[in-house]
């Protein structure tokens, strides 16, 4: 995620606006439970820091969404159907899943009970499931979406009803607003998508269309298949009118770009800057890791850009080279690799900063020492110092110095171990953890081994000390 700097000052607003929402947040339950809730699963997935966040209990391999939405009236009708392995004896587990009514719910095809709690969906099977044993989870379900908002996560993301569509960008757990799942990067899985709009609208999901769109009825069906393992917050369903340029990069990549109408002049741009910058970060960052690559403009003045699997979402302007080599850094940094707690961001956001830095550098327009410098020239003073970036706080997710100060890091980094060294981590790091987790003690580890240098120092200063590097 980026935020575009023209949209800062509305944010500003926004923040103050919604800083003052209640906390009526339920308290998860205790440890101390009874012998039937042990076979109870968690209410979350065990993040410190996002304690509801996902769920405990299982694993999601694959969502099946199956949703049809009509913009005039905001109504959503959707069918979940998620695959799923129980990691202990489940007599319950729960889905997130804010407001939309829940009509139906079975396990393995059978009738299940379910509750609903805040943002908890507790389902029980007429059946507990056995650990480690293969299930499914169908859920019927339908409503108006309502976007999520609060001041950690600068602004409102999630579903967001559009005049002709919608703006769907879930970063960090929004996608609980359109579809029932473990709404945490913690557990990845595979996603299909049949998207069903009036006829004329444009349904945009993650991956490959597989087969063309059909129309009936004065509606229109649209099926993506997302083939690698997303985060939630990844999953998309952008709707609305839009104009489309679809071809491949340089390197045979398939690239498609689409721009609602009101950017159609960003289309050319956006299309051909996508591939050139795809094909460029797999010689620096190994191979591209999905599919397919592009992007897409939407008319909603989100203020920010998401970096949606294999297709980044641009929030209500035109995308320069900056923002764009940062979200489709995002697809090795946050989309390849996964954080396991949020508290590990920088591994997404310095990555991507630093991605900013060296398509800089690459275009031959400022180095990445002269960024680097030019930050370190802050005054001791400056916040950025105060944050140490290596914790990011849930209250202040995603502060500048996630940002910033975690492509610092990477440029400390980069000086202290040399650039042959440092070049050859970026692709060792991509290629060992591929489609998986990562935390910063793995990537530390990865630096110390490679480089044959003890520099705990180093990180500490960068990433954990609320003061400037000396
Ligand atoms: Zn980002």
């Amino acid at each position: 995620m980026r935020v575009n700097r023209r949209g800062v000052a509305m944010l500003a607003t926004l923040i103050s606006v919604l800083a003052c929402s209640p906390a009526d947040e339920p308290t998860p339950p205790a440890a101390g439970q009874s012998a039937a809730d042990r076979r109870a699963g968690a209410p979350g997935i065990g993040d410190p820091d996002f304690p509801r966040d996902g769920n405990g209990g299982y694993d999601v391999s694959h969502y099946d969404l199956v949703v049809d939405y009509t913009p005039a009236t905001k109504r959503l009708d959707g069918v979940a159907t998620i695959s799923a392995s129980a990691t202990q004896e489940l007599s319950s587990f729960n889905l997130d899943l804010t407001g939309l009514d829940v009509r139906e719910v079975a396990v393995n095809d059978a009738p299940a009970t379910f509750t609903r709690k805040g943002e908890e969906l507790t389902v029980r099977p007429a059946r507990a499931i056995a650990d480690e044993a293969p299930f499914t989870v169908k859920v019927t379900y339908t409503g108006q979406p309502k976007p999520a908002s609060d001041n950690a996560n600068l602004g409102t993301y999630g579903f967001i009803p559009t005049p002709d569509g919608a703006f769907v960008a879930s970063e960090p757990n929004g996608s609980k607003t359109w579809f029932p799942g473990n709404d945490h990067p913690a557990d990845k899985a595979t996603f299909d998508f049949t998207i069903t709009v009036p006829a004329g609208v444009t349904a945009l999901a993650n991956g490959e269309m597989t087969g063309q769109p059909t129309t009936s009825g004065g509606k229109t069906t649209y099926r993506w298949r997302e083939r690698h393992p997303m985060a939630t917050y990844l999953a998309t369903a952008t709707l609305g009118k839009f104009d489309l340029r679809q071809g491949s990069t340089a390197a045979g990549i398939p690239n498609l770009a689409a721009a609602d109408p009101r950017f159609k002049s960003s289309l050319d741009s956006l299309h051909t800057l996508s591939g050139q910058i795809t094909d460029y970060w797999a010689t620096v960052f190994g191979p591209y890791p999905f599919s397919s690559t592009g992007g897409v403009v939407d008319d909603y003045s989100a203020g920010y850009a998401l970096e949606n699997q294999t297709k980044p979402l641009y929030g209500g302007f035109q995308p320069d080279e900056t923002i764009i080599a940062h979200e489709l850094a995002h697809q090795w940094f946050g989309n390849s690799l996964t954080i396991r707690r949020w508290k590990d961001l920088w591994l997404n956001e310095g990555f991507a900063t630093y991605a900013e830095w060296l398509w800089a550098e690459h275009k031959g327009t400022k180095t990445a020492e002269a960024t680097f410098k030019e930050l370190q020239s802050r005054p001791a003073t400056d916040p950025m110092w105060k944050y140490p970036p290596g914790r990011a706080r849930p209250d202040d997710l995603f502060n500048q110095s996630v940002y910033t100060r975690g492509g610092m890091t990477l440029h400390a980094l980069r000086r202290a171990i040399g650039d042959p060294a440092f070049f050859t981590l970026l692709k060792t790091w991509t290629a060992e953890h591929r489609y998986g987790h990562v935390t910063t003690g793995q990537f530390v580890a990865l630096a110390e081994r490679l480089s044959g240098k003890n520099l705990d120092a180093l990180f500490d200063a960068w990433l954990l000390q609320p003061r400037k590097p000396s």
